[in-house]
């Protein structure tokens, strides 16, 4: 917030200070608003799964003990929505880090060894093709976990909302390395792309369940971002597929 100045003793030093201070409760309020939308969001999405959990381990009680397709279907809700739970509750962790804290390490980092090891992990995960086009620019700076991370969701979405090929590709501009995630998937429509960084925004409820989503990956990724230093820009096509550019300071933070 913004700090009150003392600078003379004149008649409307007060009415300085009642405008800071408004401003600040302003920005507190918002704050304070924000957490509570958060809050409320996340218990409803934790609820879903629950009530979905709940219903099986009733059913799976009541009829799993002679009807043995009863409770192989049963069972499998239960891990499926539990597994669900899980990854929202490590990613609502992830956001609530304090990002103060968190010793961000630059360092000079070969960009095409570490492309090629994101994506052959990927592979290995999820037997689909990620292919990698990065031998020019030679090197990146950044942080290389955190960078890793930030590939792996975009990666991970272009999987999920794709069914061909992924591609990564690595360029540079003057003061910018350009790594661009690719897919030829369902593509996102326009007027949805402004809002895909907001936590628990999700493009439509259905493309969701059936992809387990959450709609908290690309808050985290921006968050990520903004740490980084790094721009991410979205260009989709509905039908046609994704591209998520990233544009990665030369220098890295100064
Ligand atoms: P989710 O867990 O739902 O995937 P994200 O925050 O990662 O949440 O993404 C938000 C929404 O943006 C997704 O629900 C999806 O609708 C859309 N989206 C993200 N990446 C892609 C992509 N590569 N192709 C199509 N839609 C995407």
């Amino acid at each position: 917030y913004e700090k009150i100045v003392l600078t003379d003793k004149g008649g409307d030093e007060l009415a300085k200070i009642n405008h800071t201070f408004n401003m600040m409760m302003e920005k507190l309020e918002q704050h304070y608003q924000k957490q509570q939308q958060f809050v409320s969001n996340a218990s409803h999405e934790l609820k879903t799964p629950i009530t979905v959990i709940e219903s099986y381990a009733k059913l799976l009680l009541r009829r799993g003990f002679d009807n043995k397709e009863v409770a192989q279907e049963s069972l499998q809700a239960i891990v499926n929505e539990s597994s669900r739970m899980h990854e929202m509750v490590l990613q609502l962790l992830e956001l609530a880090k304090n990002k103060e804290h968190l010793a961000i390490q630059f360092t000079q980092l070969e960009l095409s060894p570490l492309l090629r090891k994101v994506a052959s992990q990927m592979q290995q995960a999820y037997h689909r093709s990620f292919i990698v086009d990065a031998e020019v620019p030679r090197y990146m700076y950044s942080d290389e976990k955190l960078v890793k991370q930030l590939l792996f969701i975009l990666l991970d979405n272009a999987r999920k909302y794709s069914e061909g090929d992924v591609y990564i590709h690595a360029t540079e501009s003057a003061d910018c390395v350009i790594i661009t995630i690719q897919d030829k998937g369902i593509g996102i429509p326009a007027e949805h792309i402004p809002h895909l960084f907001e936590r628990f925004y999700r493009v439509t409820e259905d493309r969701n369940r059936k992809t387990g989503g959450s709609g908290l990956g690309l808050a985290i990724a921006q968050e990520l971002a903004l740490q980084l230093g790094i721009i991410i820009e979205v260009e989709s096509k509905l039908g046609q597929g994704s591209s998520f550019i990233l544009r990665v300071p030369k220098e890295g933070l100064q």
